[in-house]
């Protein structure tokens, strides 16, 4: 199949984008929080791991550890008890700390709104960064996680497996002002609709322009026994 015309790309990026806008109109964040410091931890917490099973543990944690300061000074196995219905605690719990630990030693205890000092905190990635740049202090970005990367792919706005260059080639495809929106939307709909296993095509809004789409496939041919003629079964 030739390479898609960068123009026609561009106007399916738009329509998916208008069908997105229809179908997920407040699409957000689904963890809970109520500071960027809350934003950070919990986003800390939900690499691997359900958004549901994070704001079921944060609740009690951030009652215990609302701010930097206050989490910088506690031990991870400290921790460990108020997370351990969530994959990986001990290592999200070390993380965590070190992370508050941080921001209290480079940041006054504030999370800082620039995007390469978010990026240098542990257990933060792009993905992360992006999340409570975005989230936190309005700066557009695309965290690319399994939903994001995996939807780019199907739509083929992207052919890459690389998080990083997923997120390069969305940026490109669409405004900037769009980005954050984008993240949520395909998120909401990769859980939602574009399953990893079986994707709902025949319910999906996005079809008409999606690649990927499963088409209807005509019923299997059959040899007539008698006339030995090949006709298709009748469903
Ligand atoms: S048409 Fe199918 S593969 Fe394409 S976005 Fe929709 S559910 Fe996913």
């Amino acid at each position: 199949m030739p390479p898609e015309r960068i123009v026609n790309k561009r106007g399916r990026a738009r329509r998916v984008l208008a069908k997105l806008a229809r179908s997920y109109p407040d699409a957000a964040s689904e963890l809970s929080f109520g500071t960027p410091f809350e934003l950070l931890v919990a986003t800390i917490l939900s690499a691997q791991a359900t958004d549901a099973s994070v704001n079921a543990a944060t609740p009690a944690l951030f009652a215990a550890y609302p701010d930097a300061p206050r989490l910088a000074k506690a031990a991870p196995r400290q921790i460990e008890p108020f997370i351990k219905t969530i994959g990986l605690f001990r290592t999200k719990a070390k993380n965590i700390v070190a992370a508050a630990r941080q921001l209290v030693e480079q940041h006054g205890g504030k999370v800082p709104e620039d995007f390469q000092a978010l990026l240098a905190l542990p257990g933060v990635g792009r993905k992360t960064a992006n999340v409570v740049a975005s989230n936190a202090f309005g700066r557009p970005g695309i965290a690319v996680d399994t939903h994001v990367g995996r939807l780019a792919r199907r739509l083929r706005f992207s052919r890459h497996d690389n998080p990083d260059k997923v997120e390069k080639d969305l940026e490109k495809l669409f405004d900037a002002k769009h980005w954050t929106f984008l993240h949520h939307a395909l998120i909401l709909h990769g859980r939602r609709v574009c399953h990893a296993r079986s994707p709902a095509c025949e319910s999906c809004r996005l079809a008409a322009d999606c690649p990927s789409a499963a088409r209807p496939h005509p019923p299997p041919m059959s040899r007539s026994a008698t006339s030995g003629k090949t006709t298709r079964k009748a469903r």
